[in-house]
This record gives C-alpha cells, sequence and structure tokens, in this order.
C-alpha cells in the first residue's frame, strides 16, 4: 500500500468547521476512541495481509489524546512492512515522555504539526514553539504544515447524502482523487451503538440502527473484522455518523477472507457510497481562512 491514514480517535482540542475527517459532525454521543487492543488487532491483521507500507499518518481528531499512542508508535515501528510513519497534531497539547521516548527510538517515525496560528477565531493556546524545542532537544524529526503566510484550506462545503446516480457517484469519485485511504478498527462499534439506543432512544445521530440490528452487527462484528479500510477519512468518518452498513461495498473488512487481491480491487473500485455526501468535486474549489472555529455540531443535512 502507498499510504494510509490511522483513525485514533474523532476526539478533538479543536472544533474546525470545515474539517475534512468530519469532526464537526460527531458530538459526545458518536464520539469514537479505538482500544488498544483494537488497533493493534487491525494492523496485525492488515500487516499480515500485505508486503509493505510506504506512510501511515496517525491521524483524530487529535491523536496525542488517545492515551496509548506511544504503544501504537512501537508496533508501527517493530514492522519492517511499515517504511515510514507520522503523527499529525495541532500543538493544542504536547506529548507524553512515553510518547517521545517511542518516537526517540524510532528510524522511521516523525511528527507533523498543524499550524492553525492564522485561524480568524481560534481561542485556545497553541504550544507550536514549546512543541519544536521538546521535539528538537529529544532529535525527533517534525514539520509544519500550514505555515505559509496566505496558506488557506478549500471549503469540503456541507456532508450529505445528494441522491446522485451511481453514475453522477462514480464521476464524483473521479473527480475527487483524494488519495487518503483511511483505516480504522470498530471493536467499539456495536457496543456504542447499543449504549447509544439504550440510553438516547432519540439519538442525535443520523438514521439509527434499530435495536435488533445493532445487536446482529455487534455480534457480527466481534466475530469476524476487527477493522475496515476506507476510501478516505470522509468515509471512515460517515461510516461512525451513520453505521457501517449504510457503506457495505465501499470497504474492506479486515476478517479472515480478507486477502491481498481484495485490497488490490479495493485501488481499482470507482464507486463508493460515500462520494454521493461530497458537493460536487468538479465545481472550481472554494479557499477559506484555515481552522475556522464552530461551537455547534454539524448535522448530515443540506
Ligand atoms: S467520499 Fe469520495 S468524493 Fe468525498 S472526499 Fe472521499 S473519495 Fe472524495
Amino acid at each position: 500500500m502507498p499510504y494510509f491514514e490511522l483513525v485514533l480517535t474523532t476526539r478533538c482540542t479543536l472544533r474546525c468547521e470545515s474539517c475534512n475527517n468530519l469532526m464537526q459532525y460527531f458530538d459526545s454521543s458518536s464520539s469514537y476512541t479505538c482500544t488498544l487492543e483494537g488497533i493493534a488487532k487491525t494492523l496485525e491483521t492488515l500487516l499480515a495481509k500485505i508486503d509493505s507500507v510506504y506512510n501511515i499518518r496517525i491521524i483524530g481528531g487529535e491523536p496525542l489524546l488517545f492515551k496509548d499512542i506511544d504503544a501504537v508508535v512501537k508496533i508501527l515501528d517493530s514492522s519492517k512492512k511499515v517504511k515510514s510513519f507520522d503523527i499529525v497534531t495541532n500543538a493544542t497539547i504536547l506529548p507524553k515522555p512515553a510518547l517521545l521516548k517511542a518516537l526517540q527510538a524510532s528510524a522511521k517515525g516523525f511528527i507533523s504539526i498543524s499550524d492553525y496560528t492564522k485561524s480568524p477565531n481560534l481561542d485556545i493556546k497553541l504550544h507550536i514553539h514549546k512543541l519544536q524545542e521538546i521535539l528538537q532537544a529529544h532529535k525527533i524529526p517534525h514539520h509544519i504544515l500550514w505555515q505559509e503566510a496566505k496558506a488557506t484550506w478549500f471549503s469540503p462545503g456541507k456532508i450529505y447524502k445528494r441522491g446522485r446516480d451511481r453514475q453522477g457517484i462514480v464521476d464524483n469519485f473521479l473527480h475527487c482523487q483524494m488519495p487518503c485511504v483511511s483505516i480504522m478498527s470498530h471493536e467499539m462499534i456495536g457496543r456504542s451503538l447499543l449504549d447509544k439506543l439504550e440510553s438516547s432512544p432519540t439519538s442525535s445521530i443520523v438514521a439509527p440502527p434499530s435495536k435488533a440490528q445493532a445487536v446482529s452487527f455487534s455480534k457480527a462484528s466481534a466475530q469476524s473484522s476487527v477493522g475496515e479500510i476506507f476510501i478516505c477519512p470522509i468515509a471512515s468518518s460517515l461510516s461512525r455518523l451513520k453505521g457501517l452498513e449504510e457503506f457495505s461495498g465501499d470497504f474492506v473488512s479486515l476478517d479472515s477472507t480478507c486477502d491481498k487481491y481484495e485490497i488490490l480491487n479495493f485501488y481499482a473500485k470507482e464507486f463508493f457510497k460515500a462520494c454521493d455526501y461530497c458537493h460536487d468535486m468538479a465545481a472550481p474549489k472554494e479557499s477559506i481562512p484555515i481552522a475556522v472555529q464552530t461551537s455547534t455540531t454539524l448535522k448530515l443535512t443540506p
């Protein structure tokens, strides 16, 4: 595999209105954080099926919120199949000593720091210089993203089901060409759906499954797949917000039936239901200020 993004959590210290990973659509009831066991099993299963991966980007939300991130670093560092990896952080929190030690011992891990100082309404303190000092002191490679004076983002637009026909969805994918394959473990999905249904009959997630569906899915997922490969972080986040069943056929399940040919076929696919939720990728891109903050949870509606 050339590259994939490993999602550890949807929790974040910021709330960017135009986050490309859809964190602005998660609330506390729908948020997701993997377990160390779940993500370790997912990586073990995937790495057994591929020859190598050139780069893995560890993302969130804010991945430093995942308490066992040092253990994830050690797993990636110990695999000969993983050629390099980085952690993307927004510099709102500093790495713990265990993570610094794990990165210091690694010859292929580095940190990517998102510089959001140009956000027009950010009111949380960023520790970019302090983080750089710490990483330099530990000789951990790092670089800064979005540092250019005129750095902007492209607006991802609102995310909701558009109702395109099959060819329209294929066309949207072909115009997008987002190369960000995304992987999530899913050990918490069945349980979290059940929790939601038990605690809140009027759950805010869109189109919640029935309790019977959640029970059945929980049992099925416990027996088979440990995680999934999605075409991009928007697709993986949608699967958490709306349920995996909604996107059947879009992803590769990392179960005993999966082999490297299924993964190769995934890269040849051009129809993904998730692509119906994105704005018109053929339209001119709209530049927007970076990291504009919102205080609301966005809905998957127009
Ligand atoms: S869901 Fe499809 S169209 Fe949207 S960003 Fe992902 S690959 Fe592109």
